[in-house]
């Protein structure tokens, strides 16, 4: 067995979250441990797979154009969210967003303008120069040179807690000890036992066994189903998360960005029958892309098909892999493996109903259908352009939001009391803030925020503990002189 280490602060999780926590904490002077689950090349949980951030901001700042004040970023989550969200929480998060860039800078993060396409964020996004995986990396960089000890294939199996506090974190039969921890290990979503427990059985099928992980494979959810274990306050629901409809030739895990497929809006999406199933032109994709991973999830067999005409080509962002292309429908339906009949009715039904005025994909356009059931309200035009396209789409999991409940200090708590010396970012807190739906970069935007008040929390009460322990230490020298 290895010898107890004794750190002041602890950071278990190896993402944004905990690099935030673990900066800021070491920046205050405290001794620094961060434990990462994966080995280093995989180290950067879903971090390592963002592109940006949502930044609040009242005038043009380097990278994003106009303004985005408080209040409308607020009314944007309020909107997602339908109220379940934590006004005072999500006020710090956005208020954080302003001025945490300089701060990345310093650590080496660098920032590019929006690319142009599907999601049209660059008045609300900063996009992070080499995307993701050079955020992580540059954020390890800083670490390992302020002297922050990482250690990789750490995966943490349980906690030691006495009444709230924390006093050290096992893997396998080593115990860490520490003065305070910050949790920051990520949702659950990594783990398909635990998600098919939350979906459950429908219609016979397990939804969950077809579902795609868009990023890392070790947000297990260990310590989370630990603390709810040991009585930690929980917010959330199990079954809430964010979720794509993304590439169904995606890899199980990590298949990242490059799976998202942007054209549903722009055509129309059946099921396994052939039948459609909800408006795809219901709002602009980047405010509806989020639902449709959860739309597929309640089909049969939790299975799309995005069908597309080529007036569409040249008007989204082209996915890596190329679609089915047939040059005639039923041919584009058998190559699917989709009932030809029925595939043919829906289409013909769609195509009479479209009533087309002027199309424009920039705007809620005049486009739409009438007397169909589910309508397309924009950019309802006939599929009748060969060649025809299509892509095979699943639900694409990229976190789940059950998570612990905090203060503003990001404290853990029991049966409402906050523990002195436990604190948690990120993922594993994010459902504070989104108890549903999402909006684009506000991951990061909450993970920085609290990653980066965990890391002084915990460093403040790391060298409180410090201190007094010290005192009783002199007085013990003082009693036995
Ligand atoms: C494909 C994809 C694209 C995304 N794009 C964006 C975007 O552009 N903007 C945005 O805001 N959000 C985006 N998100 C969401 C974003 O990734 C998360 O909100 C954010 O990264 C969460 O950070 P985190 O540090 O909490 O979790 P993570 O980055 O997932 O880090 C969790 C860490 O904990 C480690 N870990 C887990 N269990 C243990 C354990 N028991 N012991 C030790 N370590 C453990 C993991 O290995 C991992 O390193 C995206 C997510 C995905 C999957």
């Amino acid at each position: 067995m290895k010898p107890d280490v004794l750190v002041d602060v602890l950071v278990i999780g190896g993402g944004n979250a905990a690099l935030c926590a673990a900066l800021m904490a070491r920046e205050a002077g405290a001794s620094v441990l961060l434990l990462e689950a994966a080995p280093r090349a995989w180290r950067g949980g879903n971090s390592q797979h963002t592109r940006n951030i949502r930044c609040m901001h009242d005038a043009p700042q380097d990278v994003l154009v106009e303004a985005y004040p408080e209040e409308e970023y607020w009314q944007d989550l309020l909107k997602v969210t339908g109220g379940q969200t934590d006004e005072t929480l999500a006020r710090m998060a956005i208020r954080a967003s302003s001025n945490c860039r300089d701060w990345m800078r310093k650590h080496g993060v660098r920032f590019q303008p929006s690319l142009s396409g599907t999601l049209h964020v660059a008045r609300t996004n900063a996009f992070f120069m080499g995307g993701g995986k050079a955020l992580v990396n540059a954020y390890y960089r800083s670490a390992e040179a302020l002297g922050v000890q990482v250690r990789y294939d750490a995966p943490v199996d349980a906690l030691e807690l006495d009444n709230g506090r924390f006093v050290a974190a096992r893997i396998g039969s080593e115990r860490i000890q520490a003065r305070t921890c910050v949790l920051a290990c990520g949702g659950f979503e990594s783990n398909i036992a635990w998600q098919r427990e939350a979906w459950g059985e429908v219609n016979g099928e397990w939804p969950a066994d077809n579902f795609l992980i868009r990023g890392t494979r070790y947000n297990m959810g260990v310590l989370l189903k630990f603390m709810m274990g040991a009585g930690a306050d929980i917010i959330g629901d199990p079954t809430q998360s964010h979720c794509v409809a993304i590439d169904a030739r995606a890899p199980l895990y990590d298949g990242g960005i490059c799976t998202r497929v942007d054209c549903v809006s722009l055509g129309i999406m059946v099921n396994r029958n052939a039948v459609r199933f909800y408006d795809e032109g219901e709002d602009f994709w980047p405010k509806r892309y989020a639902i449709w991973g959860r739309l597929v999830a309640q089909q049969p067999g939790q299975i799309g098909y995005s069908i597309i005409d080529s007036r569409a080509i040249g008007r989204f962002m082209p996915p890596v892999f190329p679609g089915v292309k047939a040059d005639s429908l039923p041919e584009l339906a058998r190559k699917l493996g989709l009932d030809e009949t029925i595939f043919m009715r829906t289409v013909n039904e769609f195509n009479a109903a479209c009533r087309v005025g002027t199309f424009d994909h920039a705007v809620l356009d005049d486009c739409h259908t009438e007397g169909l059931t589910p309508a397309k309200t924009h950019w309802a035009t006939p599929i009748e352009q060969g060649p025809f396209f299509a892509y095979a789409l699943r639900p694409g999991i990229t976190f789940t939001y059950l998570g612990l409940k905090i203060d503003t200090r990001s404290r853990v708590h029991f049966g409402g009391v906050a523990s002195d010396n436990l604190f948690v970012a990120g993922e594993m807190m994010a459902g504070n803030v989104l108890g549903k739906g999402y909006t684009a970069g506000v991951g990061m935007a909450i993970g920085t925020a609290f990653g980066r008040i965990a890391g002084v929390e915990a460093a403040k009460a790391a060298m409180t503990a410090a201190s007094q322990q010290k005192g009783q230490q002199r007085g013990a020298e003082r009693a036995t002189a």
